[in-house]
């Protein structure tokens, strides 16, 4: 499935800036709304996994935290559970980060429901975390210590590298 037409693309490129602004949670929910509602099924879950899948920005955020404290890693790492966002091969340590809203942050502000089409929303979103939960059990039955990181704590640049730092720092 392609962005064939121009409110494809319009809509991944709206939703994709959105997430990551300060834009209020009426807008954000409003432009949910026009936009999921004008899509075909096969268009709306196309535009959902682009938004999902490509390198956006609070992973970005984070690689050039993690990158700055000197540690190297491989991204989006195939044939891992959840394909993490940063590995650490060699200390056996993973990364997720993860979006509040597709990911659903629980009692986070960013991971409110739109208020129109509740049940499709409710659905994906706890289909989303259940998938989360496994990946994350699976690679720590695996020997893998794992960080998962919310959007909504890079607001906090400060906070976040030391959470980061510590992580990285155990042996
Ligand atoms: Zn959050």
């Amino acid at each position: 499935m392609q962005a064939n037409n121009w409110f494809g693309t319009f809509a991944l490129r709206r939703l994709t800036y959105s997430r990551y602004t300060d834009e209020s949670d009426t807008l954000k929910e409003n432009l949910y709304f026009f936009i999921m509602d004008r899509l075909t099924p096969e268009r709306r879950s196309w535009l959902m996994s682009r938004v999902k899948a490509k390198n956006t920005s609070p992973e970005m955020v984070v690689r050039r935290l993690v990158y700055g404290m000197g540690y190297r890693y491989r991204i989006h790492v195939e044939g891992l559970p959840g394909k993490p966002d940063l590995v650490f091969a060699g200390s056996r340590k993973a990364i997720y980060v993860n979006g509040c809203f597709w990911h659903g942050h629980e009692g986070c502000r960013y991971a409110g429901l739109p208020k129109s089409r509740v049940a499709f929303w409710a659905a994906k979103i706890a289909r989303n975390r259940a998938r989360d939960r496994e990946n994350v059990s699976a690679m720590e039955a695996d020997g893998w210590r794992v960080l998962t990181i919310w959007q909504c704590e890079l607001k906090n640049r400060e906070k976040i590298s030391e959470l980061l730092h510590d992580f990285l720092k155990q042996e």
